[in-house]
């Protein structure tokens, strides 16, 4: 299908590191404004989207500011991961002081299912508490937030990272497991049964993209520890 042209192209600086940041910049360079989309650069070799990329942090809000100011953006679009909440913040800030609209596309957090056995947390402290003695747990967390858990000696702990570890991990016991997470739920869960994990910790981040591993859990009856975002 082809997209209706803009009347009005703009140039318009995406703030991304998302799969729906990468359908954006295609769907707005379909309608012919010129699309820079940002990384933070976390990740070694990340999912590039189409139009022109840029690569690593700003110095801050005033940093962000100057660089749609020097760069002539007129429009800015935050659609950065619902937990990456300091590049939001700068957003917000950078647009009142730049004076460059901004809009935030944010996607809708997971809801419960019939068959779902979530425990709700509102902090990684507060998911590193709830697990039981002896638990096998999968973590389906980024590698800045694993630390909360190292402390949980009397658990073992199963690590999905994309990237491996710049320098061991603190953990008594724990394995690693490298890679994307899966979209397929067949695979999560036998993942799951092969490591014999007996609780899941993820957060509630919304969106297609880390949903399989929901759906996975619930198949297996599995108590997953969700960390909710304020
Ligand atoms: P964060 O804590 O909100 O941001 C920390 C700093 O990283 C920001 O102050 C900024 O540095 C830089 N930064 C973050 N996103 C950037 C971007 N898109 N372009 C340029 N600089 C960026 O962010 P985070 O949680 O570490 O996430 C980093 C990136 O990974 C985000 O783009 C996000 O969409 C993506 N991501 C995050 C998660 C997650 O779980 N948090 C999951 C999937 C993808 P300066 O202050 O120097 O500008």
């Amino acid at each position: 299908m082809q997209s209706e042209k803009s009347e009005n192209p703009q140039k318009i600086l995406i703030l991304g590191g998302t799969a729906e940041a990468r359908a954006l910049a295609r769907q707005l360079l379909d309608e012919g404004h010129r699309v820079t989309t940002s990384l933070a650069g976390r990740t070694v070799d990340p999912a590039l989207p189409v139009g022109t990329v840029r690569i690593g942090g700003f110095g801050g809000a005033e940093g962000l500011a100057n660089y749609l100011r020097a760069e002539g953006f007129e429009r800015m679009i935050d659609a950065t991961h619902p937990f990456a909440r300091r590049i939001s913040e700068n957003a917000i800030q950078a647009s009142a002081i730049s004076g460059v609209p901004l809009e935030q596309h944010m996607r809708p957090r997971w809801q419960k299912q019939p068959g779902d056995r979530w425990k709700a947390v509102q902090s990684l402290a507060a998911a590193a508490e709830a697990l039981p003695p002896a638990a096998t747990v999968f973590l389906a967390l980024g590698r800045q937030y694993l630390d909360a858990f190292t402390g949980r000696s009397d658990c073992r702990f199963v690590i999905r990272m994309v990237d491996p570890p710049e320098a061991p991990l603190a953990f008594t016991d724990h394995m690693l497991v490298l890679g994307k997470p899966a979209s397929d739920p067949e695979r999560e869960a036998d993942l799951f049964t092969a490591y014999g994990i007996t609780h899941l910790v993820c957060r509630n981040s919304g969106g297609p993209a880390g949903y399989a591993k929901i759906i996975a859990a619930r198949r297996l009856a599995l108590p997953v520890i969700i960390i909710e975002r304020d």
